[in-house]
């Protein structure tokens, strides 16, 4: 008898301690939540171009914003932004959704649109490092910590909370061109003509798209490549989480 009293008690004592911490925890995000909910519907453009006045070279990368829904739209397709000199810009890639998601590549770009979400594509800030490097960088953190403009913005909500409610603020992007994010070890395909390591174009989150192919698409990432030499091919690696 005296071993569960004993176990009743722990767990009184263990469990009521733990459930207040949580409970509040929760309740704190929440608020933070609200305030990082206005401050996305007054001022998404200014945290934009405050991102986008974090760069100090010329951008060889892009990452994709979800911008706005719009029920007409029924593509699923990514354009290479022209304002990355490359030899895809100005393209955009298909996505046909249905069995192994076959890929393709077109010679226009269009509202980068997958399904009725629409993204808004904003050059990835690019830094000069001490060393004279440059480098892409997609780091909430850093957007925060190398622009006052955008701590200004989030000043609503407590410095240490800002990080978070940002990347809530911007939700899950796509990037193009850069910045590569692997769900499991590197994995480059080889161009079907010349063997050669083909080039990254983008990536974008699975669980962006409907479930309607023949894999688990909300468990996985996909990535997509073309051929510097042969830049109408193009293949994709999925990869899972
Ligand atoms: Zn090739």
């Amino acid at each position: 008898m005296n071993t569960i009293y004993i176990i009743i008690a722990l767990v009184i004592i263990i469990g009521i301690p733990i459930s207040i911490f949580l409970i509040k925890a929760h309740l704190r995000w929440k608020k933070i939540k609200e305030k990082a909910d206005n401050i996305k519907n007054e001022k998404i453009d200014s945290i934009i171009s405050a991102i986008e006045n974090i760069g100090e070279c010329e951008p060889t990368a892009a990452i994709l914003i979800k911008d706005k829904e719009n029920q007409y739209s029924n593509q699923y397709s990514i354009s290479i932004p022209s304002f990355i000199s490359s030899p895809w810009s100005g393209r955009k890639i298909e996505f046909e959704l249905s069995n192994q998601l076959p890929i393709s590549i077109k010679d226009d770009s269009s509202i980068n649109a997958i399904g009725n979400c629409i993204y808004r594509a904003i050059p990835a800030p690019r830094i000069k490092l001490k060393s004279g490097k440059e480098q892409n960088t997609w780091s909430v953190k850093r957007y925060l910590n190398r622009s006052p403009e955008l701590k200004t913005i989030m000043s609503p909500i407590e410095s240490a909370d800002q990080e978070e409610a940002l990347k809530y603020i911007l939700g899950p992007t796509i990037r193009v061109l850069g910045g590569i994010q692997w769900a499991q070890s590197a994995e480059y395909p080889k161009c079907e003509e010349c063997n050669g390591k083909m080039t990254f174009l983008l990536q974008v989150p699975g669980f962006l798209f409907p479930n309607k192919v023949e894999f688990d698409i909300h468990e996985s990432e996909i990535y997509v490549f073309s051929c510097i030499k042969h830049q109408n091919n193009v293949q994709k690696v999925i990869q899972f989480y």
